[in-house]
């Protein structure tokens, strides 16, 4: 940490003014997250009350410390270490940076400050302690490296103030969900609250969000959660989000932090809630747990003194990635029972349980089982039509043979093998053929795919751009070697898929340099190939009679787009013949 010092007076006339202390837990707020920026790693936040009200908040840190000069320094308004100028804001990655709360804390209350600079060899701390802003006693003291600041007589010169405090029990319900919020959001810190001399909460230092959730909120929600991640290049979605039978009446369970700073906003609760889709009724909202890593320059902190909100560039491509994460976690998940796929318990704990390997086999088989019957529904969703047409002979599917053929019965007995691969693939293909005429143009993704391609690749991709836009796809260079796929051509229709996108584009620029018609001609093929399901996926029951009523309904059921078979038939005369019957 650099040294404290007090900002000039432009500085001060940016920054966005306003008191802060309100009541006794917006002053533990502003302690607690002086010693996160402290870069402690063990916080103690020890509350007294009575029948009144709360007596007094004292925090304990293990971080840096703080010499005699800064120690008095630190009470002066605008004294703070962690910004020199208001460039720096565009920056900063502490929670503080106004230089304020202690200034406005010791106006209206006694506090009394310990601290000792950590690895500095300084033989003793300091103890100072002032009473409605002035400084009533410094000398030096015997104390451990870090600081403890108790502050007591909350606003014994301001009875107005005091009057708005609501009952001890509210005043407690608030500083305990400070605590709760900032142990989510800095799980590398050990959390301790004591009340009257009794422990009320005790967070470990886990690294974790997940095993931080369980700590608060028991081992019951943490298993009813599901991981969210998504990425942008200048953002990082991380958390967890629940399942829809986990459901609150209001959205004051959802929890979000911006790089380390716990803040509320209403429109990223509205997009988490926007990822649930139909799966909560209108007035329920999910809990959820929301980690964003946002590139600084694109978060403003100045908005508000208390700093519970921020001002996002490029809110909207934000938003629509969360949304658009939630979605995809619960896609991807068995929402009904628990996920073998994150086992929460060993988390907590750190180690596996005792499974034989063959357990674990199957677990991590059942667990891709999941996410290929989601994936699988995805692309199946896609080529969901109405058409009359039904140019396959009715049949009812039996199974499926190596996860690759499905088996079929026709009513006269006939057996079906249907290749699910090529089968969908004629689908896509007939789809995707008849849109490209009559829908050309681009259709935007909700989440722009990013593509960071090795040097040779980007050149490439750099050279094909013109004819990618020709086509329907936006595609934006915006760092090195790295694109954002912003639009893809409308024939394709409901593309999401990051992952057959990237394929897409990869197989055309392995194939360009072709006149127009036969390009946009292998384009469609490609596009047909990878976006169906693939063989080798499990599928559902009920999704195999849709890929089969799928494919009835296109005009060539009988063959793939490359001409290998869909589908073979053995009728009840062959069949019986195999048999000598
Ligand atoms: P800000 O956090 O906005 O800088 P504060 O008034 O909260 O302003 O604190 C003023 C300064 O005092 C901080 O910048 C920091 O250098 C120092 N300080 C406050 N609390 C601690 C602490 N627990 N450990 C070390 N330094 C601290
Ligand atoms: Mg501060």
């Amino acid at each position: 940490m650099t040294k404290i010092r007090i900002l000039d007076p432009d500085t001060v006339n940016q920054i966005a003014a306003g008191e802060v202390v309100e009541r006794p837990a917006s002053v533990a707020k502003e302690l607690l997250e002086n010693a996160i920026d402290a870069g402690a790693t063990s916080i103690l936040l020890d509350v007294g009350s009575d029948m009144a009200g709360v007596t007094k908040i004292r925090v304990t840190d293990d971080g840096a410390g703080m010499t005699a000069k800064e120690a008095l320094l630190a009470f002066h308004p605008h004294a703070t270490s962690k910004i020199q100028d208001i460039a720096d804001l565009s920056t900063v990655r502490t929670l503080g940076f106004r230089g304020e709360a202690l200034a406005s804390i010791a106006a209206v209350a006694e506090v009394t400050l310990v601290t000792r600079p950590r690895g500095a060899g300084a033989l003793a701390g300091t103890r100072v302690v002032v009473r409605g802003g002035e400084v009533v006693e410094t000398g030096d003291v015997g104390a451990p490296e870090g600081t403890t600041i108790a502050v007591e007589h909350l606003f014994y010169n301001t009875p107005a103030r005091r009057k708005f405090l609501k009952s001890r029990n509210t005043e407690l319900a608030h500083l305990y969900g400070v605590v709760e919020n900032l142990s989510l959001a800095h799980r590398g810190i050990a959390f301790r609250v004591v009340h009257n001399g009794k422990e009320r909460m005790a967070v470990q230092r886990s690294g974790e969000l997940i095993a931080t959730i369980a700590g608060l909120y028991g081992a019951d929600l943490a298993r009813a959660l599901v991981p969210v991640r998504g990425r942008l290049p200048f953002l990082s979605i991380g958390g967890y989000v629940s399942r829809p039978s986990e459901s609150r009446g209001n959205p004051s369970q959802v929890v979000i932090s911006i790089n380390g700073r716990s803040i509320s906003s209403r429109p990223i609760a509205a997009a988490v809630r926007e990822g649930y889709g139909t799966l909560l009724p209108k007035d329920r909202y999910p809990v959820a747990f929301i980690d964003l890593a946002i590139d600084t320059d694109l978060v403003d902190v100045n908005v508000h003194p208390t700093k519970r909100e921020v001002r996002l560039s490029r809110e909207r491509e934000i938003l629509a990635a969360v949304a658009a994460a939630v979605e995809e976690a619960l896609l991807g998940h068995d929402l009904a029972g628990a996920t073998p796929a994150e086992p929460v318990q060993q988390v907590l704990t750190g180690e596996r349980p005792e499974a034989a390997p063959a357990a674990r086999e199957a677990e991590a088989a059942y667990a891709a089982g999941h996410r290929d019957i989601a994936r699988s529904d995805r692309q199946l969703r896609r080529t969901e039509g109405e058409g009359e047409e039904n140019l396959l002979p009715a049949m009812e599917p039996v199974g499926q043979v190596a996860a690759t053929y499905i088996v079929a019965e026709g009513v006269d007995g006939t057996l079906y093998l249907i290749d699910q691969h090529a089968a969908h693939e004629r689908i896509l293909y007939d789809q995707v053929a008849e849109r490209r005429d009559a829908a050309p143009g681009s259709q935007e993704l909700i989440m722009p795919v990013v593509l960071s391609l090795p040097p040779k690749e980007s050149a490439a991709l750099r050279d094909a751009m013109p004819f990618l836009a020709e086509e329907g796809f936006e595609v934006e260079e915006f760092g090195r070697d790295t694109f954002a796929v912003r639009a893809v051509p409308a024939a394709l229709g409901v593309m999401e898929d990051p992952e057959s996108i990237r394929e897409t584009i990869a197989d055309i620029l392995a194939g360009e340099s072709r006149t127009t018609p036969g390009r946009r001609e292998a384009v469609t093929c490609i596009v047909a190939c990878r976006g169906a399901v693939k063989a080798g996926t499990l599928l559902t029951h009920d999704q195999q009679r849709r890929l089969l009523s799928q494919l009835a309904r296109t005009k060539t059921p009988w063959t793939c787009p490359h001409g290998r078979p869909t589908v073979v038939a053995f009728d009840r005369r062959r069949l019986d013949g195999m048999f000598g019957r």
